[in-house]
């Protein structure tokens, strides 16, 4: 494990191998900045921060509901390949299971929020975020299927490289999300209205 004390000093050597002087005025508390950053950025490899993420027996409210749930949201995280921001937004549905559970609202928020919060490939992002809240719902009554369409900014692609600008669409798909054209269609009128 690296210590605080040596995190620091190799930022200071990062800063000097780009031709700073890690001991000017402007710099001299960057590193401990950069790591308290660095805290908030990549909590997500904290499993003390992961969210819990509640769950409600679909029929507890009265209505047993087994009609689409959209929700949508923004969302940052860090590109593996460059440590570069990348950002954007979201669109998320799942079908709920009549004799499934129902998942709180924030928690898709929260369960994006604590997975974008590592050093990621947005194709990989969707994934967790789905893994994770299908894992949520249990085995035993799962959702009928789950669809999270991510639409992001790279600054790895427009703040260097080929700087052009451009949203990268990556989308994760299951159940009838997936096999029932009807079912992704409605997903897919949503995404960019709401
Ligand atoms: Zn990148």
């Amino acid at each position: 494990m690296i210590t605080e004390e040596q995190a620091r000093q190799d930022i200071r050597e990062l800063l000097e191998y780009i031709g700073e002087d890690p001991s000017r005025t402007g710099l001299k508390d960057t590193p401990d900045r950069m790591l308290r950053m660095f805290r908030e950025i990549f909590r997500g490899y904290d499993p003390a921060q992961k969210p819990e993420i509640t769950t409600f027996p679909n029929g507890q409210d009265g209505i047993v509901y087994d009609n689409m749930v959209v929700d949508s949201g923004t969302f940052y995280s860090v590109c593996e390949h460059h440590c570069r921001t990348f950002f954007g937004e979201y669109w998320f549905a799942y079908l709920p299971n009549p004799k499934g559970r129902i998942l709180g609202l924030s928690k898709i928020a929260r369960a994006v929020d604590y997975c974008a919060s590592r050093l990621q490939v947005q194709e990989r992002l969707v994934h967790d975020v789905v893994e994770m809240l299908t894992g949520a719902l249990g085995t035993e009554n799962p959702p009928r299927g789950m669809a999270l369409m991510m639409r992001g900014r790279h600054m790895c692609k427009e703040g260097r490289g080929v700087r052009k600008p451009g949203m990268m669409t990556t989308t994760c798909l299951t159940g009838a999300f997936r096999n029932n054209p009807q079912v992704r269609a409605e997903f897919l009128s949503y995404v960019g209205k709401i």
